[in-house]
């Protein structure tokens, strides 16, 4: 087991910073200090790839045709919401905004849950 003293936690924007993760291979184990959503994010992240780059109906795709399937999608929404965006970096989100001001959509972030 390998413990990380004072980790960032980015989840929700409070930036806490006294986080303490506990690891195991390449697992986080225990995230000592974090509130329970922090906790959650941390334990349930790992540096394995679990999944494939794209689903399109479910079905595994490449990240090529799953770019052109989401931008397909968002080019027949009447009122697409671009959500979540946390995790990502200030360049990325601004390219957010700027996506949901030219499809007409709305924006949102994970916080108002
Ligand atoms: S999710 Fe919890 S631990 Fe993480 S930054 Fe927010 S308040 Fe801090």
């Amino acid at each position: 087991m390998t413990v990380v003293p004072h980790a960032v936690c980015t989840f929700c924007g409070c930036t806490c910073d006294d986080i303490e993760l506990h690891t195991e291979g390449a697992r986080i184990v225990k995230a000592r200090n974090a509130c329970r959503l922090g906790e959650s994010w941390f334990t349930h992240h790992t540096a394995e790839a679990d999944y494939p780059e794209a689903l399109i109906d479910g079905e595994p795709a490449s990240l090529e045709a799953g770019v052109e399937a989401a931008a397909d999608f968002l080019a027949r929404a009447d009122y697409p919401l671009i959500y979540g965006l946390s995790n990502l970096t200030c360049e990325a989100q601004r390219n957010a905004v700027e996506l949901a001001e030219s499809l007409g959509g709305v924006i949102d972030s994970h916080s108002s849950l």
